[in-house]
């Protein structure tokens, strides 16, 4: 049998750090990159007689995070106490939920190629801490623990298996992140580690409905990574099934250097874990009216920013996709259009020069340094003829750089747009008495001549020249 013959599922545990400003069991910060161990008491470090209080943000949270994921809310859920030893968990223990975890039955839509919109179940979201940091291998081979982020609040996002490629993958997490972004409730910074996934991966032979062994791969964080691992694994449990053999269930590291996963661990069980309820902690208990405040605080989602979009902008579906997927880049939009009012203009800058620019310096939407109010500017002063777009590329070249009021630029660059007739055709008479092939082309019936015409003139004028008053300048002294 070929690789065609099998069927790739995927389910994945995502966990999310929560921008809370303190920890979940006690008032340390969370914020990222402070000196090691400097962001802790004795809570967080697990002294033994220390009591945790549960940060009721992390609920709220947790509700606004199920909420906006279609999930349940259960009314009444609990901490438990999840046993393991590592030496970034002094407690030896974790608290998380087990049996009755915040949120459940929920599900995140992602778009398919030809249009369609497919469910991911998400089996549930529970919250729990943190674990420190190991730091191997920075102070003479040996290894330290840094406890700054033992304690903070996490949600963990398990999906039912739903997912069929590493395609689908990619666009679940990317759904989850911009959601969890719109509701604030995580900056999901996956370099930083605030986003990252468990991936468990099996295959099975097409028409088989049990779900195949899966292999889980550990703390994954960057989309790029995802997508390699998951090929790679799916071609390496085809391979060992071809051959004879069975996939073991197991735990695997994915290494970026070599491209290959390789064994941790073998797969831990529930009871191996040897949960039960944390005797610390009371019980969380939701009233209707807590859950109705927390879910009418929730802003507009992506998926409603998108439906409005298309109708009332009339933007395509792939522009409107682009421009949701970042709640700042939405954002954007919508402010500059409604200073300029001309959302398609605002549109068009964003899809195109501003996405390239953020793809060529691998800058995230949210580090833009204008504002939409300098965008918009932008757009007026191309609109109202100040400055022609090819200028206007280059004053959002001085706003990546340099972020000012394009004005301001335009001024001291000296690039206001030549529309003073007189000016035009001083122009234009020059350039037509420097190509006399070309006018006779055109006069000769080949249009095309007219074109190069204009680009010398716009050249001469360093691309100030107003290109409608050019081309009927031209049109008008090539008739004479
Ligand atoms: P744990 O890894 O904590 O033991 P679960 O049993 O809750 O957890 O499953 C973890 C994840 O593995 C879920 O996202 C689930 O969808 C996924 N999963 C379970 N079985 C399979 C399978 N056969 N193939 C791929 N994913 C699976
Ligand atoms: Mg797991
Ligand atoms: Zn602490």
């Amino acid at each position: 049998m070929s690789k065609e013959d099998y069927e790739t599922i995927i389910g994945l545990e995502v966990h999310c750090e929560l921008s809370t400003k303190t920890k979940i069991f006690c008032s340390c910060p969370t914020e990222f990159g402070a000196a090691p161990n400097t962001h802790t008491c004795p809570i967080c470090m697990g002294m033994p007689g220390t009591l945790p209080v549960l940060n009721e943000k992390v609920v709220e949270y947790a509700v606004k995070a199920g909420l906006a994921t279609n999930c349940e809310i259960s009314r009444n859920s609990k901490n438990d106490r999840k046993n393991y030893f590592y030496p970034d968990l002094p407690k030896a223990y974790q608290i998380s939920q087990f049996d009755q975890p915040l949120c459940e039955h929920g599900y995140v839509e992602i778009d398919k190629e030809d249009g369609s919109k497919k469910k991911i179940r998400l089996t549930r979201i529970h919250i729990e801490e943190d674990a420190g940091k190991l730091n191997h291998d920075e102070f003479g081979g040996g290894s330290l623990v840094d406890l700054n982020r033992a304690g903070v609040p996490l949600i963990e996002i398990v999906s039912e298996p739903d997912l069929r490629s590493s395609e689908e993958v990619d666009k679940y997490l990317k759904k989850l992140k911009s959601i969890f972004e719109y509701i604030e409730v995580s900056d999901c910074k996956m370099q930083e580690g605030s986003l990252r996934a468990d991936v468990n991966v099996s295959v099975r032979k097409k028409g088989e409905t049990k779900l195949g062994t899966r292999t889980e791969m550990k703390n994954m964080n960057s989309f790029r990574s995802i997508t390699r691992a998951i090929e790679y694994e799916v071609e390496r449990q085809i391979d060992v099934i071809e051959d004879g053999g069975v996939i073991e269930q197991e735990t695997l590291r994915w290494d970026e250097v070599s491209g290959k996963t390789f064994s941790m661990r073998d797969k831990e069980d529930a009871q191996d874990y040897r949960y039960f309820p944390d005797p610390d902690l009371v019980a969380i208990k939701l009233s209707e009216e807590y859950i109705q405040k927390v879910k009418e605080s929730l802003p507009e989602l992506p998926e409603s920013r998108k439906q409005r979009y298309l109708n009332d902008y009339k933007l395509s579906e792939k522009d409107a996709n682009l421009i949701t997927s970042s709640k700042y880049l939405s954002d954007l939009f919508e402010e500059a259009s409604k200073i300029c009012n001309n959302p398609k203009a605002v549109n068009n800058w964003i899809i195109s020069d501003i996405s390239r620019i953020l793809n060529e310096t691998e800058m995230e939407p949210i580090e833009i340094p204008f504002d939409s109010k300098q965008l918009g500017k932008l757009v007026i002063l191309i609109d109202n003829g100040t400055i022609s777009s090819s200028i206007g590329k280059k004053v959002l070249i001085e706003l990546f750089e340099n972020p000012r009021d394009p004005e301001e630029i335009i001024k001291e660059k000296g690039w206001i747009q030549i529309s003073d007739e007189g000016a035009i055709k001083e122009v234009v008479l020059k350039i037509l008495k420097a190509n006399p092939q070309s006018v006779a082309d055109y006069k000769g019936g080949k249009d095309k001549a007219l074109g190069f015409l204009v680009g010398q003139a716009m050249k001469e004028t360093k691309g100030q020249a107003n290109p409608k008053m050019l081309n009927q300048m031209f049109i008008e002294e090539l008739k004479k």
